[in-house]
This record gives structure tokens, C-alpha cells and sequence, in this order.
């Protein structure tokens, strides 16, 4: 068992916290429930310290010069692939590449393996719940090579039909992409099976963990996954960093991706020799302080624990999902909150998302509305758009009455509007 968080320690070190919304002429404004998590999170003081401490002191490029800066970045920028390393314990930091985000790195796998190994007729299979990163990266590659793509289905209430994994697998199957938690159902995928099914077939198997990565304890070595792919913005780090991790035996026989500065062994004029990994996958000049200060933000994950943020998370969920099933008219999409990450979505009867949105935001809660980049899981659920609450260590059981007191008031404005 780990202790519980503590949340109002945990949420001194934000500032944006302490934001109060104006929006709905309140005398002093009403306090901002931030549950848009999913989306993009908070940063605590400690990120925001080490962009300003490494801007301040530490800032030259990465791998180059010869001078003392140079050097001091070069090593804070290695200790933080040391540290996604750890977190998410590769066997090496060779297999720890840095890129933008999520979608780069599952651009990466879908253009340098993909396109050295697919041929006319192979599959990829993803499910009926990926994310657009996850989905046209893949439609790019059948494009280019003639393979096919194919869906693992879901059920009604957001979980994949493992047993078809059965039939959908063959000797054509060659890549098998699929999220481990949807950012949209909050669903827990079986990623462990379904990668032994996958391998038993010959098929690598890439995990979209932007949405696992920040919530749960990820061991890529137990999980047996070929790549792993997530995302700083979404675990208190900035944007336009981001962690591939590869099977070494897998990123060594693979092509670079972006060719550059950086990424050579040596360059002729008639061609150029890749240099080793990581940096044969790291052309140009990295998001060095980028990277350092995701280094904070796992040291700020690690010293609470995974499992007290999850087991938080799913307290939360718990709480919204019994106060939104009291709401007449409100469905709730995905499996129920036992058996998911911190997301709940939602449609409202007769009340469009974008409209349930805007009016929440009015009682200064931040949620997302539309398709959250899923168009064809929501066609599969036979709706258009839906609202989507997501939450983190620093959300509160009183932001969650606040959230579901503020549904129940857009359904009140527009129940007497209808
Ligand atoms: N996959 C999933 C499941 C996501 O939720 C997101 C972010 N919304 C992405 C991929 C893409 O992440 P990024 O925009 O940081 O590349």
C-alpha cells in the first residue's frame, strides 16, 4: 500500500491553480477545476524552476562544443534520458530516443520500420479506439506500400474484443498499434496478452502510451512492447518533448527517420554513414531544456508514486462517474470506473458538447469538447462529439461536485430552453 497523495501540499506547487475564472460575473471570480488532463497538464514550480535555473546557467547546445556549458547540458540532457529510462525501465538509455511527442514517435516506427519491412498484402492492426496518431501514421504507410490496415473491434462499452485477436492475427500481420489506455473511454487495455498474441504471430507490436505513461507504472521489459511512444506535455512536462522507446536489437537494423546534424557518423559528398544510437534517431538540435525539465517532472511523478496517483485518479473517477449517473440524460461512455484510468466522457441529451463545454467553462470548469481526435470511435458509438473530464494527482473531490453541479445546470438552462 502507498500513502495517499496529499493533495493541498501537491497543489501548492502549481500556480495556475490558484487561477480564479471571471466568466460568470461572480464577485471574485470562481475557482478554475482544471479537468482537461488528457489534453495537456500543469506544470509544478519545480518544472517551471529548471527551465529558468537551465536558461540561466546550464543553456549551450547539446553534444558539441567543446566548452564547459556545452558540457554541463550535455549532461543534464543525458541524465534526463537516464531518468525516462528508469521510469519506465528500458534495459538501456540507447533505446530511449527523444522526440516531439507521441504522434513523432509513432511517425518515426511507421516511416523507418514500416517502410523497410511492409510489402503489398501485410496488415497492421490497430482497434476501433486509437487516437489519430495512431491511426494515420499507419493509413500513410498502407498507402506507401500496399499493406492493409485492420481493426480490433470494441464492445458497447468501450473495451476491446480481445478474442477477435484470434481471427485478425495471421502470418500477414506485421504490426499490431494500439493505445493502452483510450483518451477518450479511459479503458485499460490488455497490452500484455495482446502483445503475447501478436508475437506469437511474428508481428511487432507499438504502444501509444500517452495517456498510460503519466498515470501508470509502465515496465516496457515485463510488458515485452517493440516501441513505446508518450509524451511530456501530458505528465507536468512541456510540450515538444516526447520518449520513443525501442527494442535496441529492433532501432539498430532500422534507418533514421530525419536526416541532419547530429545524427552522422560521417558525411561525403556521395552519402553519409548514420552514427550510433540514440542519436542516429536525434537529427538537429533537441529540445535539450525540454528534455531536462521532463526529468523534473518524472522525479516530481516518482516521489509521489504511480500507484497513489492512479489509485487517486480512480477515487475521482468513482466520485464524477456516481454524481453524472444521477444526472437524467447524461450518457456516460466506457467501461465504469474500476477498470479505467481518470476519464470520464459524456453526451447530454438534446444538448450539443460544445454547448455543455462552453457553459462548464462559465462555472470555471475546464473540460474538452468534440472528438478528441477519435472521429472513428465516436462514429463507432454513433455519436458526432461527446465532453470529456480527465484528471490528475492535484484534482480535488470538490472540483468533481463542482464539474458535476455545473452539468446539472447546463441541463437546467436547457431544459427550459426546450
Ligand atoms: N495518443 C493519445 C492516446 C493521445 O491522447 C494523444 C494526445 N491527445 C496523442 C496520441 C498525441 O500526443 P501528442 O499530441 O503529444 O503527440
Amino acid at each position: 500500500m502507498t500513502a495517499p497523495l496529499d493533495i493541498e501540499r501537491i497543489r501548492a506547487d502549481f500556480p495556475i491553480l490558484q487561477t480564479r475564472l471571471h466568466a460568470n460575473r461572480v464577485e471574485g471570480g470562481v475557482p478554475l477545476a482544471f479537468l482537461d488532463n488528457a489534453a495537456s497538464t500543469q506544470h509544478p514550480r519545480q518544472v517551471i524552476q529548471t527551465i529558468v535555473r537551465v536558461f540561466e546557467h546550464d543553456y549551450a547546445n547539446v553534444h558539441r562544443g567543446i566548452h564547459s556549458l556545452s558540457e554541463r547540458s550535455t549532461e543534464l540532457y543525458e541524465a534526463a534520458r537516464e531518468q525516462a529510462r528508469a521510469f519506465i525501465n528500458a534495459a538501456d538509455g540507447t533505446e530511449i530516443i527523444f522526440t516531439r511527442g507521441t504522434t513523432e514517435g509513432i511517425n518515426l516506427v511507421a516511416r523507418s520500420w514500416g517502410d523497410s519491412h511492409l510489402h503489398p498484402g501485410d496488415e497492421i492492426l490497430l482497434t476501433e479506439m486509437e487516437h489519430h496518431s495512431n491511426l494515420v501514421p499507419w493509413h500513410q504507410l498502407a498507402a506507401r506500400t500496399g499493406a492493409i490496415v485492420r481493426f480490433v473491434p470494441i464492445t458497447v462499452d468501450g473495451q476491446l474484443v480481445v478474442d477477435a485477436l484470434d481471427s485478425l492475427l495471421t502470418e500477414r500481420t506485421k504490426i499490431v498499434a494500439l493505445t493502452h489506455v483510450s483518451n477518450v473511454l479511459g479503458t485499460i487495455n490488455p497490452v500484455e496478452a495482446i502483445i503475447e498474441k501478436a508475437h506469437s504471430h511474428g508481428a511487432i507490436v507499438v504502444i501509444d502510451a500517452a495517456q498510460s505513461v503519466p498515470h501508470l507504472v509502465t515496465d516496457v521489459q515485463a510488458m515485452h512492447c517493440d516501441f513505446l511512444a508518450f509524451s511530456g506535455h501530458k505528465m507536468l512536462g512541456p510540450t515538444g518533448i516526447g520518449v520513443l522507446y525501442g527494442r535496441r536489437e529492433l532501432l539498430e537494423t532500422m534507418p533514421p527517420f530525419f536526416g541532419g546534424g547530429g545524427m552522422i557518423r560521417r558525411v561525403g559528398l556521395g552519402g553519409y554513414e548514420p552514427g550510433d544510437l540514440p542519436a542516429k534517431f536525434e537529427a538537429g538540435t533537441p529540445p535539450i531544456v525540454e528534455a531536462i525539465a521532463l526529468g523534473t517532472a518524472i522525479d516530481y511523478l516518482q516521489r509521489l508514486g504511480l500507484e497513489a496517483i492512479h489509485a487517486h485518479e480512480v477515487a475521482l473517477g468513482q466520485l464524477a462517474y456516481d454524481r453524472l449517473s444521477a444526472i437524467q440524460g447524461v450518457r456516460l461512455l466506457g467501461p465504469g470506473p474500476r477498470r479505467k484510468s481518470g476519464i470520464i466522457s459524456f453526451t447530454l441529451d438534446g444538448v450539443h458538447s460544445h454547448d455543455v463545454a462552453q457553459v462548464l467553462d462559465h462555472h470555471g470548469v475546464a473540460v474538452r469538447a468534440g472528438h478528441h481526435c477519435t472521429m472513428p470511435l465516436h462514429k463507432r458509438l454513433g455519436i458526432a462529439a461527446s465532453v470529456r473530464a480527465s484528471f490528475y494527482l492535484y484534482n480535488t473531490p470538490e472540483e468533481i461536485e463542482q464539474f458535476a453541479g455545473a452539468v446539472n445546470r447546463v441541463k437546467h438552462l436547457f431544459a427550459r430552453k426546450h
